[in-house]
């Protein structure tokens, strides 16, 4: 990027955050005005496009009220009759599911458009804290394309990652700017594409000057997996040969074209990697890195710790905050700590609304907002995006140029400040998750529902699951599952001590058939081993009453006591955990749909 075009950004993003309101009643007039012809906006609006009539009628939806529409559009009627007069290049797959299945996201030319000024005032804003490192050397980010899903209107639908990897544009600087080959990042196999990712990092060691992915979780299954495989990696930098397994035809092209004997790299690697604590391994073994960039907030929070652990002070920057239904918002202050990261909302990508939630319906960190209708304050309706008040937290509803109209994308945020007339929000949490060790969603329902398919097995052998939570833990990566049970016989009285009669058989088939059981994007990140194995403990008899207990002298009233679906005080986790008797992994990973 030219000095004039990198100053041109900065200067568009004073531009934006100065004039927010104009801009985004400009942005829902367009909106309105290009769509009012279709069949969803003709039913609340009539054809017309004023804004007070389309905060009055329009009503507030979640993706199940879009739903029907956007099958229609996936089954081949026309989008245009429908929700959005734009033609579609397709579908974004968002990571909340739906009924099981990932959402669909239309996607437009004009989305696209918008995505790409958002991505150049992004590059803006890092090249003024950190130089252009375009300039400077190459990117190690581990990127992982996901395959596309055809639908039966012929439309694809595409992670929104995974459609940026395929653009030309990508292709055309990814040699020059990125270590990864493409053919590494388009591998199948998750287990392969990241080995070779990570080989080729280290064979251009000198060259990286930044390191990221998406998210932190794959940035600190990245650091695990090369702790695990250093010295096979570093055998094949000795040699010049790529090991046997690498059967993944792209990544053995790529890595015939760049792989060379070189036996002084592999000697330094081997014993930077050799030292007894990784402490700050990421500046040994890539000295010129400036800094780390990947979503570090919301559900990432918990993977921070162990970053930091390995970048030796690097910053770890936490640059955007991004939704297949849209980008949003930049982070002005990519050097601040990942605790205190603000977003300042952009006007131009989509028309935002916001609904105040009260506070105590609120739960500070991450994944643990549980909301219902009841949360919301009934008095006051949406506010517009430069109406919020500092430290109010509010759900966000977005309308965008792809069919999305007053929707609720599940986010939960509070506003910490503002750019010139522009908000700045801090992630809290995604509504309703109850669960989540990466990227995916589980809610209370998805439990439930796995939980009841699983201990059905119990059945046939004359015990039934009297109790159970659940708990996201993260202390290793990727993170897993962990269920807690509390079993007993249907009949007599506890034989079951010590866990021992427990067929170890059966309660394997217990974690796989919750496995089975679980949304669809759970199953696909376990295949891809972004989540680890299903464990089931299962706790002595009367550990639950231990726990009611604990919650009732917490202030719990014992009348009204539920056990929570899932833990997330680290007390009651600590009296689970001394009272586990056994504990069983699942074996495989999980049924794929077709
Ligand atoms: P997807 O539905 O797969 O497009 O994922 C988008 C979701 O990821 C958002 O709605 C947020 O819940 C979450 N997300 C994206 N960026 C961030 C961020 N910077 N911090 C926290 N959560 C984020």
């Amino acid at each position: 990027m030219a000095t004039n075009d990198y100053e041109s950004g900065l200067k568009m993003l004073e531009e934006l955050t100065t004039d927010a309101q104009q801009i985004q009643d400009q942005l829902l007039g367009e909106i309105l005005s290009k769509n009012a012809e279709t069949e969803y906006l003709q039913g609340f609006l009539h054809g017309q496009t004023d804004k007070q009539l389309f905060k009055k009628n329009v009503p507030i939806v979640t993706y199940e009220h879009l739903k029907p529409y956007i099958d229609r559009i996936a089954n081949g009627e026309a989008s245009s009759d429908l929700l959005l007069v734009e033609p579609l290049i397709g579908f974004s797959l968002s990571s909340g599911t739906s009924g099981g299945l990932p959402k669909l996201i239309p996607t437009t030319a004009e989305s696209a458009h918008i995505t790409a000024t958002f991505s150049k005032l992004y590059r803006s804003l890092m090249i003024k804290h950190f130089g252009d490192i375009n300039q400077a050397g190459k990117r190690m980010e581990l990127m992982f394309a996901k395959p596309d899903v055809e639908t039966p209107s012929g439309l694809k639908a595409s992670a929104v990652s995974t459609r940026a990897f395929k653009g030309s544009s990508f292709k055309a600087i990814l040699p020059k700017l990125y270590t990864s080959p493409f053919e590494t990042i388009f591998c199948p196999d998750t287990k392969q594409s990241m080995y070779c990712q990570i080989l080729f990092g280290l064979i251009q060691r000198d060259e990286v000057v930044m390191i990221g992915s998406i998210f932190a979780s794959t940035v600190v299954r990245s650091f695990k997996f090369l702790e695990n495989n250093w010295k096979e990696l570093c055998s094949n930098i000795k040699t010049g040969q790529i090991s046997e397994w690498i059967t993944d035809s792209g990544c053995r092209n790529a890595a015939s074209l760049m792989l060379k004997p070189n036996l002084e790299l592999a000697d330094l690697i081997e014993d930077v990697c050799s030292c007894k604590s990784w402490e700050g391994i990421i500046r040994k073994l890539w000295p010129k890195t400036k800094y780390i960039g990947t979503v570090c907030t919301g559900a990432m929070l918990q993977y921070t710790a162990e970053l930091e652990f390995y970048c030796g002070g690097l910053p770890l920057v936490s640059g955007f905050y991004a939704c297949s239904e849209g980008a949003v918002g930049i982070n002005l202050e990519p050097l601040c700590k990942p605790s205190d990261v603000s977003y300042t909302f952009l006007p131009n990508t989509v028309y935002y609304e916001f609904l105040s939630i009260k506070e105590d319906c609120v739960t500070d960190s991450q994944n643990q907002v549980q909301l219902n209708a009841m949360s919301h304050h009934e008095d006051t309706g949406p506010v517009d995006l430069v109406n919020v008040k500092l430290g109010q937290c509010y759900e966000v509803l977005v309308t965008s140029s792809m069919g999305l109209y007053r929707y609720r994308v599940g986010d939960i945020i509070k506003v910490t400040g503002f750019h010139n007339n522009t908000p700045q929000f801090q992630f809290v949490g995604r509504q309703n998750v109850a669960l989540g060790v990466d990227m995916e969603r589980t809610s209370e329902a998805d439990i439930l529902k796995a939980v009841a398919e699983a201990k059905a097995l119990l059945d046939p052998l004359g015990l039934i699951l009297t109790e159970y939570t659940s708990d996201g833990d993260t202390s290793s990566a990727p993170g897993h599952y962990v269920i807690f049970w509390e079993i007993k016989p249907k009949e007599g009285n506890n034989n079951n001590k010590n866990g021992k009669e427990l067929d170890p058989k059966v309660m394997e088939q217990c974690c796989s058939k919750m496995e089975d059981s679980l949304h669809f994007t759970y199953r696909m990140y376990r295949k891809e081993n972004m989540i680890a194995a299903l464990e089931i403990r299962v706790v002595k008899q009367g550990t639950f009453e231990s726990l009611m207990d604990y919650f009732v002298t917490k202030g719990a009233s014992l009348s009204q006591y539920k056990t929570p679906i899932c833990i997330k005080s680290k007390e009651a986790l600590n009296i689970l955990d001394s009272r586990v008797i056994a504990k069983f992994f699942s074996p495989r990973t999980p049924i794929q749909d077709n």
